[in-house]
């Protein structure tokens, strides 16, 4: 790493970055050398966010997919194989829920609407700017920890780019593992069985991920992830013209919904799209609600929730993504100081309102979704049902996930292979890291 960053600096002089990363935290600007996930001042924990250049919303009209909104992404290179959700108005779907201004974020893939994404959902815009961030990929592995979805976007893109990558995932999300092509042997996948779920992936990668050769994705802390979310959002204001009043969406790490208000407010900065950010309206999945809990409890701690209670209640949940035991509630720049700086609020819905929502949306809409976005649908339901938001709103409902059917009547997927298994009851032990790093040895 060392050696990266005097490389980065030879190359500095002979171009001017196009962003530079704040500490919200103390403020302090760095130069980013690719790997920076927080800033190393002591204080108490922050995001580090991104300042461009430009601060004008300039989309590259001649690049598809995410790859569109590079000037305001971080990294520098444009990788093969982006796609890109699509943002529309439905005036059926419109009709059903009584909300003329609602506009779907559809992240997920719909060829007929402009959707894209291969993996079907959006954690697949997040994979990229990673990949672009990043100075020389091939040189190390890249460890990712993923309830599922993740793993998908970033297997999938790094078989495209043979970037060598390690994913660990719980088993409940290797099914979201299905490709239409075998994956480049330079991924590698790893199944945690048992008693074994999210946190337990994550507190695995980091170990690993700190051998040599071995570098971290980052989570909620690598900005390019965040960015990359944030794109949505940047979709949608390009599409619609200005920044919408209400933004829904489901959330497990909260990552999503903070890049969007940290993009709304660079538009904001802008001036041509509106001054306020959309006020966020978050939704989890009962009984597995801690950011709702913890907001609603006026708290910028999150609750604690007993280890075996927690496992307990993931899995009860439909919406599976959803299940992070560690979301980026209270640290400073995160879900807490976003809710509280666009006057937003959160919400709930149960497995039962999520596959009613689920059912009405594939109705009238004629395209699977996740149960992920579901969530969102249903607590936007009844949140217009009791009165809870000016119908006439411009209002944006992130469907974070979709269109698996769609694609699998289109393409034969094939389900990727597993390079290990290991058993929730041998994550602790030495030999285990051992395992898991001799497979790229
Ligand atoms: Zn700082």
């Amino acid at each position: 790493m060392a050696h990266g960053a005097a490389h980065a600096h030879t190359r500095r002089t002979a171009t001017e970055p196009h962003y530079r990363l704040r500490c919200q935290g103390c403020d302090a600007l760095f130069e980013d050398d690719g790997f920076l996930l927080e800033c190393p001042n002591r204080h108490e924990p922050a995001l580090v966010v991104a300042e461009y250049r430009n601060t004008r919303f300039e989309p590259d009209a001649g690049v598809e997919g995410v790859f569109r909104y590079r000037r305001w992404l971080p990294g520098t290179r444009v990788l093969a194989g982006a796609g890109s959700g699509a943002t529309y108005r439905s005036e059926r779907l419109n009709r059903v829920l009584g909300l003329p201004g609602l506009w779907v974020a559809f992240n997920g893939y719909w060829p007929e609407r402009g959707a894209t994404l291969g993996t079907a959902t959006f954690k697949e815009l997040e994979v990229w700017p990673v990949l672009s961030r990043i100075p020389r990929p091939r040189e190390q592995v890249l460890v990712v920890a993923s309830a599922g979805n993740t793993a998908a976007a970033f297997a999938r893109a790094c078989s495209l780019n043979t970037i060598p990558c390690l994913i660990i995932l719980p088993v409940a999300g290797a099914a979201c593992l299905r490709f239409p092509d075998a994956l480049h042997p330079c991924v590698k996948i790893v199944s945690l069985t048992g008693c074994a779920d999210y946190s337990d992936a994550i507190a695995l990668a980091n170990r690993v991920a700190r051998v040599d050769g071995f570098v971290a994705e980052g989570g909620v802390k690598n900005i390019a992830k965040r960015e990359g979310l944030g794109t949505t959002v940047l979709n949608a204001v390009e599409t619609i013209g200005r920044i919408p009043d209400y933004y829904f969406q489901s959330i497990g790490s909260g990552a999503g919904a903070i890049a969007v208000y940290d993009a709304t407010m660079r538009l904001t900065r802008d001036g041509r799209f509106g001054r306020r950010p959309p006020r966020l309206v978050l939704s989890q999945n009962q009984p597995f609600v801690p950011v709702h809990r913890s907001w609603r409890a006026h708290r910028r701690e999150l609750v604690e929730i007993d280890d075996e209670v927690g496992k307990n209640q993931i899995r009860q949940i439909t919406a599976h993504v959803l299940s992070n035991r560690r979301p980026a509630y209270s640290v400073r720049g995160g879900v807490y100081d976003v809710l509280t700086g666009s006057g937003g609020d959160t919400r709930t819905a149960d497995n039962l309102e999520t596959l009613q929502a689920k059912r009405l949306f594939e109705e009238v809409e004629g395209i699977d979704i996740d149960p992920a976005g579901a969530v969102a649908l249903a607590t936007l339901i009844k949140t217009a049902r009791y009165g809870g938001i000016d119908r006439r709103a411009l209002i944006l409902l992130n469907i974070t996930g979709g269109g698996r059917r769609r694609q699998h009547r289109g393409t034969k997927l094939r389900a990727a292979r597993v390079a290990l298994e290991i058993d929730g009851k041998e994550l602790q032990r030495d030999e285990t890291l051992d395992r898991v790093v001799g497979l790229f040895r």
